[in-house]
Parts: structure tokens; sequence; C-alpha cells
């Protein structure tokens, strides 16, 4: 299904073309999990692909680094090479005067374990997994907006090399046209931005923010994180609905970081820096979380929850990751969902190709979403009602003081925070979300 590059000046489709024009038949913009997987997976199926990411590879991008069960899932149904990658057991949470451990559990579609690795080592890892599955990666190469026919249909992006680009045969500025374009470029999501696909002010918004130390326990095997975040000094303040963590990340490293999600745009009116500084000073000394020890600068970020950016899918344009507002509002975790959207979005857009009528293709393409409802939205209707319980303190403060002590409840709790549960079969836990799921509408 290879395209060839309209150098020559092939019919425009969309405004004139420009000498250096390229076509595909996806172009996928932003190369974070998101882009990667989706470029992965269309290569893998046959298409040819075109992932542009206005970084080079190995940038950094402010997170936690954590990759839960259902993550390591995605990257082995992806084939990455995860075996020397960093493991952990599970969950050490505290709070309220208690420290529970509790261990992701072995089960029928899920590892018994999670990774941690830098985002500059996972992000560059999965663009070149896909380059090396086919997919043309063009790094350097910002999109400035996307191209769209005389019906409004997007056809492809507009893109601006940066100084540093160094790819051959494409000149600057340049179009990368496709009949299908993915938008995996992350919170700002730029192409949906531009089609009016504006963010949903009414779904949880979240803003976290994580530094590196070097560590003397940066060998610990647990993911630490700790309930109680004060913005102000604590028990005089209000509880804030989040939790830090301290995620050993390898070579002697910790990920330390916070995050807090709120169902309205107050989230970003706390002082995270000031939280940050507070949390560090009341940890205990045994991590090392002294000036000295600090690797790099704080970084923070918001992120867009519960699909707060829709439709996933129309005129040609498909959002997913970030892009589409796909962070879980349970735990702040994006990247497992990053990874499944991309698999979900191109399974889609290689059914798509393989239709002979627009309306076949149109209705290969509406898969996506629908696939998308089908595995998160009732999941997310319910991260929404957690959200709106969670941010009232005394909610907060009730649930560390009597849910950490009981086990069974935690089980569960840790099962439905990290998208750990089976959507068929698996035992009475799994039974019990899957319920409470389809009780609540995908909407
Ligand atoms: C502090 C913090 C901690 C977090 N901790 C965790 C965690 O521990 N575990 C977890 O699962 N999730 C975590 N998250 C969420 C996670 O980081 C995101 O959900 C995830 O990165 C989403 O992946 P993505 O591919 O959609 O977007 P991104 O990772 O943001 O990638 C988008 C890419 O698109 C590129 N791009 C953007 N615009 C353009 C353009 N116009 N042209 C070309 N390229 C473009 C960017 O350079 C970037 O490389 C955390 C987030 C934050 C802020």
């Amino acid at each position: 299904m290879a395209h060839a590059d309209s150098a020559s000046g092939a019919a425009p489709v969309g405004g004139p073309a420009f000498a250096g024009d390229m076509s595909a038949d996806v172009v996928v913009v932003g190369a974070g999990p998101a882009g990667a997987s989706a470029a992965y997976h269309l290569a893998a199926q046959g298409l040819d692909v075109i992932l542009a990411e206005k970084q080079e590879l190995g940038r950094d991008k402010a997170c936690g680094d954590g990759l839960t069960p259902s993550a390591v899932r995605e990257l082995v149904r992806m084939g990455v090479d995860i075996s020397d990658w960093r493991r952990n057991e599970g969950l050490r949470v505290i709070g309220g005067g208690r420290r529970l451990h509790i261990p992701w559990p072995e089960q029928v579609s899920l590892p018994s374990y999670g990774l941690a690795r830098r985002r500059s080592d996972l992000d560059r890892d999965l663009a070149e997994h896909a380059a090396n599955a086919g997919a043309r990666l063009l790094t350097g190469v910002t999109v400035t907006g996307p191209v769209t026919n005389t019906a409004g249909r997007v056809v492809g992006v507009a893109a601006r090399p940066t100084a540093r680009f160094t790819y051959p045969g494409i000149s600057s500025p340049t179009r990368l046209r496709a009949p299908v374009v993915i938008d995996a470029g992350g919170v700002s999501a730029r192409l949906a931005t531009a089609m009016g696909r504006d963010k949903n002010g009414r779904r949880p918004l979240g803003v976290a923010v994580r530094a590196y130390f070097r560590s003397p326990r940066a060998e610990d095997s647990w993911m630490e994180s700790r309930l109680e975040l004060w913005d102000g000094p604590a028990n005089r303040s209000a509880l804030l609905p989040g939790y830090g963590w301290v995620w050993s990340v390898g070579d002697g490293l910790v990920n330390v970081g916070l995050g807090s999600v709120s169902s309205h745009p107050a989230a970003a009116r706390v002082d995270y820096r000031a939280v940050f500084a507070r949390w560090l000073a009341s940890a205990p000394a045994s991590w090392g979380f002294t000036p000295d020890n600090q690797v790099g600068p704080l970084a923070s970020s918001a992120l867009p929850m519960a699909f707060n950016r829709k439709p996933h899918y129309a005129d040609g344009l498909m959002l997913v990751g970030d892009a589409g507002g796909m962070v879980s509002p349970f735990n702040g975790e994006g990247i497992a969902q990053a990874l499944m959207s991309g698999r979900l979005a191109a399974e889609a857009a290689a059914q798509a190709a393989a239709r002979s009528t627009a309306a076949g293709r149109e209705r290969a393409l509406a898969q996506y979403p629908a696939a998308l409802e089908a595995e998160m939205g009732g999941y997310y209707t319910l991260g929404r009602i957690f959200v709106a319980l969670i941010e009232h303190p005394e909610v907060m403060r009730a649930c560390i003081r009597y849910g950490l002590g009981r086990k069974r409840l935690m089980k569960l709790v840790s099962k439905l925070l990290s998208d750990g549960w089976e959507r068929r079969g698996g035992d009475a836990t799994d039974h019990l979300i899957q319920l409470l799921t389809r009780m609540v509408p995908a909407a």
C-alpha cells in the first residue's frame, strides 16, 4: 500500500503541493508512546506510515516513568524487548499511619509485575521499534496544522523542519499527506484543537510534578505511593485528592513526584512546587532527597483525563493518548492508555485501508471510538464519580483512615485504580468491577 512521495508535484489535495511533499497511508503526529504504538501497529500491518516528531529522540518528558501491568501487556503485544528493564513487584501504599504492600496479581491477561523506565529511554525505544517495523520516522519536524480538502476533511498536515533537521529529500515548509491522520501530539493536541475539538471542561483534569534524585534506596522493588498531600502545613490545611510517589528507575535514580486531580479547573490553582517542597521535606531521610542528590530540574504538566477531548475519530482525524484525554482519573496513568489507543487506532485504520468504498472506509474508521468506549467508557465514567468523591477532603481522609486497614477492599481498589482488572472472566473482584462499569453509561 505504499504511496510514492509527491516531490514531482502530484495532483494537489487541500492546497498546492510544495516541492518536498510526502504522502503515506497514515501520518502520525507525535512520537510519544501513543504515536509510536500507532505507527508500530500500522507498519506491522503493512501500511506505509510517516511518524513525525518535533523533538529529537531521547527528549525528556515530565512523567513518573511508571508502567503498570496493563502497560507491560501492551509492550509485550508490540514485541518490545523489555528483558532488562527495571521491574517492580507491586505497590507500597502509605497513609493514615499504615503501610500496606499490594503485590501485582498474576492474572490471565496481565503479568504480575510492573516496570519503570525513564521516558527519555522509553520513548526512544518505542520510536525506534516503530521505525524498525517500517514506519518512516521524521524527527525534528514540527507539525503546524492540518491540511483539509474542500469538504473540511483532514488529508494531511503542514510541517516545518527545525534547524537541526536532517531528513533528506524534504523541504521546508512541507506537507505530509494521507487519507488518515493521527494526532498523537500529547496534551497540546494541536491538530485536534485546530479542527475545533476543544477540551471538555467538565471532565477531570490533573496536574503532576516530578524530579529525579540519586538515592541510597534506588534498588527498592516496590512502587511507593504516599496518600497524604497537604496544600499547606499538615493537618492545618486541605488534604489534596492525589498522591505522591517514589519509584526506582535504575542507575541509582528514583523518580519522585506528586499529582492531584479536580473535576473543575481548580487543580491548576494549587502551587504544586510549594506542595512538592513541603512533601519532600517530610519524607523519610533514608530516601536521601537532598538538593545535592537532585538530578535535573523539577518538571510539571497537565493530565488530560477521562476522554476530555472528543470525538476520537471524525473527518479523517483520529486522536490517541493524551491528545484524546486518555489519562486515567483513578491514578494519573496515561502510558498504558496511550499504547492501547495507538493499537486500536491502527487496527481501525488498517481495516479502512483495505475497503474499496469511501463509505466502507468511514465505517471501519468509526470502529476506533467504538472500541475505545467498549474498553474504557464505563470505567472512565466510574473514574469521574471517584474524582468527584475524593476531592472532598473528608472523603479522602475517610478513605485513607478506614480503607487501608481492609486488605480485601484494597485488593479491589488496587485493581480498579491501576486498570488491572480482567474484562472477561477473572475472580470475584474482577466480576464486581465488570458489573460496576456496565452499570454506568459510557459518556
Ligand atoms: C508529572 C507526570 C507524571 C506522570 N506519571 C505517569 C506514570 O508514572 N505512568 C503513566 O502511565 N503515566 C504518567 N503520566 C502521564 C503520561 O506522561 C502521559 O499520559 C503520556 O506521556 C501520554 O503519551 P502520549 O504519547 O499521548 O503523549 P506525549 O508523551 O506527550 O507525546 C507527545 C509527543 O508529540 C510530540 N509533539 C507534540 N506536538 C507536536 C507537533 N506539533 N509536531 C510534532 N510533534 C509534536 C511531542 O514532542 C511528544 O514527543 C504522567 C504525567 C505527568 C505530567
